[in-house]
């Protein structure tokens, strides 16, 4: 089965919702394609705070850094929670809110799903029953594509986990507030998934199993420990060696291989991501400025037969540059909003270019001009 990659908030809002989740949309200046969609919870939770507060969320996004506060322990930048001594990563929401945002909208789709299996059951219809169970095989998809971002998350925190625990095992009596830590987040994730169900009434149960009488099942115990191979007597490392910014900056058994040293499990602001969403136009000039691109693009990068070599040359590139030629990447795909992919002579794609508005000038979406362009890789690592 192929991955689902967004739902329409249309099977899980309220008419009335839905207008709103498009006004936001526009107002955040969403692409016309993915109006009236969702594809990450966190759309869902920044709509349903608009909704809530009126507060464009655009806004927040501006500050996202995380602070240091009271000595050590730092704050995530969205939701201020304070984080656990072993993170030294930038954040937006601390790993419990990264963990409950996946569960809200998860659990808005279960309550989607639930409501459409009883108007299933009520239906005497035959065309609409036929539509209802659309609509149900639709929502289960959202639901999978939900689950399927949650595990994503889990998983970054089971690692995050570890490196806890290592920090808990040698500040043992450090007075600190682990209350959102990944091991909390971890555990939240695992106590609170719902799975979508057609779910019975206590009455219909009864009269099924009326000889039995459900049993609570006893709560097992839960212990931490370390496997045995795990190294715990190395003493854990002096701030400044676990500060990326500082030049005694060594990194631990753990640390996060991206050099800027944090990873967007919202995927909101993921350079990977951000290239699927762009126009892609193919060519075969070798010269970048010679490009005629008035003659239409073939759609988003993500959905293109060409992306995989697009995203490989993509990585290759960021793979290869240097801290400033990588700054200097992220900037020019900032300023793009469409990528050029030159294909050779044997049909392969050799190299890639942005191209977008440049400053000052009306931006047109049907002809992106050229503004300076240069490929990516050629022009760096050739
Ligand atoms: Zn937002
Ligand atoms: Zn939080």
């Amino acid at each position: 089965m192929s991955r689902t990659t967004s739902i329409s908030a249309a099977l899980f809002l309220t008419p009335s919702d839905y207008d709103l989740y498009l006004q936001w949309q526009e107002a955040e200046g969403t692409s016309e394609e993915h109006l009236g969609y969702v594809s990450y919870a966190v759309e869902y939770h920044d709509f349903t705070i608009w909704r809530a507060t009126g507060w464009p969320c655009l806004q927040e996004h501006s500050t996202a850094r995380s602070k240091y506060v009271q000595g050590k322990q730092r704050v995530a930048s969205r939701c201020l929670h304070t984080l656990h001594l072993a993170s030294f990563i930038e954040t937006e929401w601390c790993p419990v809110c990264e963990v409950n945002i996946c569960l809200e909208f998860l659990e808005a789709l279960v309550q989607a799903y639930e409501k459409v299996g009883r108007q299933m059951r009520e239906s005497k219809l035959e065309n609409e029953y036929e539509q209802l169970v659309r609509k149900h095989k639709a929502i289960r998809m959202g639901w999978r594509m939900a689950r399927l971002e949650l595990i994503e998350v889990v998983r970054y925190h089971e690692e995050l986990a570890t490196c806890e625990m290592e920090w808990d095992l040698h500040y043992d009596d450090l007075d600190t507030d682990d209350s959102h830590s990944s091991s909390f987040a971890v555990t939240l994730a695992v106590l609170e998934t719902r799975h979508p169900a057609d779910i019975v009434s206590q009455e219909e149960l009864a009269m099924m199993h009326s000889d039995r009488t459900p049993k609570k099942k006893p709560q097992a115990t839960k212990k931490v420990r370390f496997a045995t191979q795990l190294e715990t007597t190395r003493s854990p490392r002096h701030e400044d060696t676990f500060d990326r910014s500082n030049k005694q900056y060594q990194p631990g058994k753990w640390a996060c291989p991206i050099a800027e040293g944090w990873q967007d499990t919202s995927f909101y602001m993921s350079d990977l991501h951000n290239l699927q969403q762009f126009k892609v136009f193919i060519t075969s000039i070798e010269d970048p400025d010679d490009v005629d691109m008035s003659k239409g693009d073939e759609g988003p990068a993500g959905l293109h037969p060409f992306w995989p070599q697009i995203e490989f040359i993509w990585e290759r590139s960021m793979k290869n540059a240097n801290r400033a030629q990588y700054k200097q990447l992220i900037k020019k795909m900032d300023e793009s909003e469409a990528v050029v992919a030159f294909v050779d002579n044997n049909g392969n794609v050799a190299d890639m270019a942005f191209a977008g508005r440049p400053k000052d000038t009306e931006w047109k979406p049907e002809i992106p001009p050229p503004s300076d362009m240069a490929w990516t890789s050629l022009q760096m690592h050739l």
